[in-house]
Parts: C-alpha cells; sequence; structure tokens
C-alpha cells in the first residue's frame, strides 16, 4: 500500500479532487498537534473558494457515471473499503489516537462503529426493497431511490474517522459524488480513509477531500451545485450551517452540541450505575456528544455517588483516559470547574492539573476527571456543554423534578436512567425529551440498523444522520407511475418481424 506511514515524520495533509492529489502550496498552514504531547504532528492547508470550486466542479463530473453504476458494484467497492480498514486497522488507530488524543482502545472502538456503517450500508440493495403495489387496475405505483448529485459532510474533532464514516458509506451507496471537509484539527486520519477509498476501486472525483476551516464550510454552504450538507459539531455552527444552506435550497442536517443528564434512583443497581457512570462521563476524556455530564441524583443515592468518586480516583489518564483536545479547550473546562466552585458547589473531586505519566505529557493537553456536587440547575456547569471529563451532580428529590430539569436543557441529544424498577424506567423513557434514552446505559449509542440522532438544539433538519434515516437524507425517492394498454383479445399486433396473437 502507497504511503501510509503515520508513525514517522510530520505529515503535510493534501486536498483530494478528481482522483489528484493536490499540495494546493500557495494556501496559508496550519500546525497539527498531538494533545498526549503537544508536538506538531502533520500540517493542513487551510483552503477557499476556488479549492472549493475545482473540487464540487470535478465530483459534478464524476457523479452521472457513479450514480449510473449499479448499486451491487457500489456495494462490493464499499465492502472492499471495509476489507482494508480492517487490514490497516492498528495504522488506521494510530493515526486517530495522535490526532484527536483519545487512548488507542477508544481510536480502535471509533473505527469499528464506523464500520458497523459500512456494514449497513452494503447491505442496503438487501434492507431497500424497493416497494411497488397495484394501486388501480392495471395501474403500477413503484419507489425508486435516486442519489442527488453532489454532497458534501463537515465534521468534528473528537471523532476523527467515525464521524465521517456516519455519511461516507451512506452517501456512497445510494450514488452520490461525496467531498468531506474534516475538523481542521484532525485532519490526519481521513487521508487514509481517502486512499485506501481510492484503492477499493473507487472511481475518481466520487469523493474529495478540501481541508481548512470556516472558509471552506462557508463557499460549501453557497455553492450552487452542492445538493446536501450533512454536519456534526457544534450547536452554534450547526446552527449557522443550517440556516446558511437551506437559505441555499440545499438538503441540511446538522448535528449539533449536548449536555446529557443520567437519573439515577435509589432502587438502582450500585455497581452497574457507577461503571456505566464512569465510562460515560470519563470516555473519550468526556469529548463527545453522548457524554453524561448531568448526574441528576434523586433521593439518597450517596452510596453510589461515592462508588463512581471511588472509581473515577482509579482512573489513570494516558491508560484509561486520553488527552483534551487543545490548550484553548484545557482552559476552557479548568474555568468552568473554577467558576462551580466560585457559586458555591462543592468539588468532590478535582482533575485540575493533572497530567499523564506518558512521555513528553507535560507539554500535551490533559485534566483529570473531575465531579461537581450540589449544583444548582441554574449554574453554569450545569447548562454550558463542558465538552470534557466533568460530571456535575444536582440533587433532586422527586423523579418527575429530575426529567423536568433535564428537559428544561435547551439540548436533546441523550438522556438516561439506572433503576431496577420497570415503571420508573418506563416514565423517564416516555417523558425524558431527547433523541436517544439510556436504560442502565450510560453511552446509548443506538447500533445499527437503528439510527443515531437527537432533538432540540442537539440537531437541526428532520431525521438521523446514521441507519435507514441517513439513507434517506442522501437520497431521493423517485415514484413511478405505470400503465399499460391491454392487448385486445383475439386480435394479432405486429411487433417488429413478429405478429403476436392473442386468443
Ligand atoms: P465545531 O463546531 O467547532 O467544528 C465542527 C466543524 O465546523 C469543523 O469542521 C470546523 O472546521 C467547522 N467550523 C468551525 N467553526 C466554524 C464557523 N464559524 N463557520 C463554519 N464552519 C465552522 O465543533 P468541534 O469543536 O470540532 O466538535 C465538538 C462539538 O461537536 C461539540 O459541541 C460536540 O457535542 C459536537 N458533536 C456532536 C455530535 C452529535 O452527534 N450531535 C457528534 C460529535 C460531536
Amino acid at each position: 500500500m502507497a504511503d501510509l506511514n503515520i508513525r514517522g515524520a510530520a505529515r503535510n495533509c493534501r486536498n483530494l479532487s478528481a482522483g489528484d492529489w493536490h499540495d494546493d502550496a500557495h494556501l496559508p498552514r496550519r500546525d497539527v498537534v498531538s494533545p498526549h504531547n503537544g508536538k506538531v504532528i502533520g500540517q493542513v492547508p487551510l483552503s477557499g473558494v476556488q479549492e472549493v470550486a475545482r473540487t464540487v466542479e470535478a465530483a459534478a463530473l464524476a457523479w452521472p457515471r457513479w450514480a449510473q453504476t449499479p448499486i451491487r458494484t457500489r456495494a462490493e467497492i464499499l465492502a472492499r473499503f471495509k476489507s482494508l480498514m480492517q487490514q490497516n486497522l492498528s495504522l488506521l488507530a494510530d493515526s486517530v489516537s495522535a490526532e484527536s488524543g483519545k487512548t488507542r482502545v477508544e481510536a480502535e472502538a471509533g473505527l469499528q462503529k464506523g464500520m458497523e456503517i459500512i456494514d449497513f450500508a452494503v447491505s442496503s440493495p438487501n434492507l431497500d426493497l424497493w416497494d411497488s403495489a397495484e394501486v388501480s387496475i392495471g395501474v403500477q405505483c413503484q419507489f425508486r431511490r435516486e442519489s442527488l448529485g453532489v454532497v458534501a459532510g463537515i465534521t468534528p474533532f473528537n471523532f476523527p474517522a467515525m464521524v465521517p464514516l456516519w455519511m461516507i458509506p451512506l452517501a456512497l451507496i445510494v450514488g452520490n459524488a461525496f467531498i468531506l471537509k474534516p475538523s481542521e484539527k484532525v485532519p490526519l486520519t481521513s487521508q487514509l480513509l481517502a486512499q485506501l477509498l481510492m484503492e477499493s476501486g473507487l472511481p475518481r472525483g466520487v469523493f474529495s477531500i478540501v481541508n481548512g476551516g470556516a472558509e471552506v464550510v462557508d463557499a460549501l454552504l453557497v455553492h450552487p451545485e452542492v445538493k446536501a450538507i450533512g454536519f456534526v459539531g457544534s450547536t452554534a455552527v450547526a446552527s449557522h450551517v443550517y440556516r446558511t444552506g437551506t437559505a441555499h435550497h440545499k438538503r441540511v442536517l446538522a448535528l449539533g452540541g449536548a449536555k446529557n443528564h443520567i437519573i439515577v434512583t435509589p432502587d438502582c443497581d450500585p455497581n452497574l450505575t457507577a461503571k456505566g457512570i464512569l465510562s460515560s462521563f470519563t470516555g473519550c476524556a468526556g469529548q463527545r456528544c453522548m457524554a453524561a455530564s448531568v448526574l441528576l441524583a434523586v433521593g439518597d443515592v450517596d452510596h453510589v455517588i461515592q462508588k463512581v468518586v471511588e472509581l473515577a480516583k482509579g482512573q489513570c489518564l494516558g491508560r484509561d483516559m486520553g488527552a483534551i483536545i487543545d490548550d484553548a479547550a484545557l482552559k476552557r473546562i479548568e474555568r468552568a470547574i473554577t467558576q462551580a466552585e466560585s457559586e458555591g458547589a462543592k468539588i468532590l473531586l478535582d482533575g485540575r492539573g493533572q497530567k499523564a505519566s506518558l512521555a513528553e505529557s507535560e507539554r500535551g493537553f490533559w485534566v483529570g476527571p473531575t465531579i461537581i456536587d450540589h449544583a444548582r440547575p441554574e449554574m453554569e456547569c450545569a447548562q454550558m456543554e463542558i465538552f470534557g471529563p466533568v460530571l456535575t451532580i444536582i440533587r433532586a428529590s422527586r423523579l418527575d423534578e429530575a426529567v423536568g430539569i433535564s428537559n428544561a436543557s435547551p439540548y436533546g441529544n441523550a438522556a438516561a436512567v439506572f433503576t431496577t424498577r420497570g415503571d420508573v424506567a418506563h416514565y423517564v423513557a416516555s417523558n425524558a425529551n431527547a433523541g436517544m434514552i439510556g436504560i442502565n446505559i450510560g453511552v446509548p449509542v443506538p447500533r445499527e440498523p437503528f439510527s443515531f440522532g437527537g432533538t432540540k438544539q442537539s440537531r437541526f433538519g428532520h431525521g438521523d444522520i446514521t441507519g435507514r434515516s441517513g439513507l434517506d437524507f442522501w437520497s431521493d425517492f423517485k415514484k413511478i407511475t405505470t400503465t399499460w394498454p391491454a392487448l385486445q383479445s383475439n386480435s394479432s399486433v405486429q411487433v417488429g418481424q413478429f405478429l403476436l396473437h392473442t386468443t
């Protein structure tokens, strides 16, 4: 395989257009920094309107032939892509970990989840049996899924492979030409994915990359040839992407930020609950949109909180928990903890100033698990998306009060409850206003074919980003209504050189 080595010197990211890699040496560049140790591990070009125009034009040329390629051929290419990902899993996981600060185990888990989406896309020709029915005597109606044309995906830093893979396989299997704008903080892994896609036999121009930041996003949002935009990132940018994209007549699905609540009731299983809460708020160092960030403690659950604190104290930075993406994010997290303290909350566990026991980690961006107790719903730590390993505890005396606090959040990605009672679980599942609900599960990510997506300000647009909903987002349904003139009985019709007789 060509030049997939990311372990050596810093890598120069390139743009991919029409199947050709472009250095675009005239562009300004930004350093890619490893959160583990602050080292520069690559550089990424900051493209502009011209690079977007070049890429969209090439994608528009590649699209018609790809759209007409039989879906089984498209599926075969994606199956080869998955197989190449498996063969290069170690390298890919190293890349994800190096640029995002995740642990190696987390990096690999994200890749595995991405490959599940490829599996789903590859199986879609079997799932997606086009519906047809005789709607009147001799009249047949049929649905046919059609691609949209050139479409684009804009992705965040926290899952360098998984989030792009929420979109790429689904958009490609239905016949679109896809342009990826990866996060400029983590552009390295998408270079590897692009190489593997091309090695899988994907025709040139069907998959492209334009690296950069807001300028690239804004150019994609207004380009008339881009028909749909999938976005994942913070709520402020998701709202901008949704408003601008739809104002330019594009289909947009923009997933935003989150503030997820976990409700704990006194009847819960203490061990299962403590482990579930720990992995939810410390996994990926709290930098995932499904992380629990508020624990709503209903009644006396001090024994569970004590267990969570004990488990969190045992987390080893660098082994069990990864790093924070950059210095600005680290400062934001530390400031939020200081603010909670000054507002009168009690810090049960303080991760500020902790470092990993890894080589050169003193120059990396680290914070240990932090638990803030006796917060009030109006405090900043209970409201803002801190996006770090910080658990805020709010005490509630009733279950409906806890659900009310959760529902008052402007976000609606996920909510969970830990209980051994079916009626409690049923109440939360029915009344919590979030797109994904966990019952005794702290990170309730639906597995394929169930789809991923939130509500309220965690999602602008309609539907979910994965599962069948994702296929629907990247395609149109053509409705074909057909009738045929019936052959008269006892007649003869001349068809070319043949004479057809009916009795
Ligand atoms: P971000 O919004 O800063 O960046 C996301 C993308 O938008 C990047 O590609 C970036 O280049 C681009 N961008 C940034 N600022 C822009 C601007 N002003 N105009 C146009 N484009 C801009 O998000 P992030 O910090 O990379 O990722 C973390 C956020 O993503 C968190 O809020 C997290 O909750 C959210 N997230 C949500 C989900 C979900 O499924 N809802 C999943 C993962 C991450």
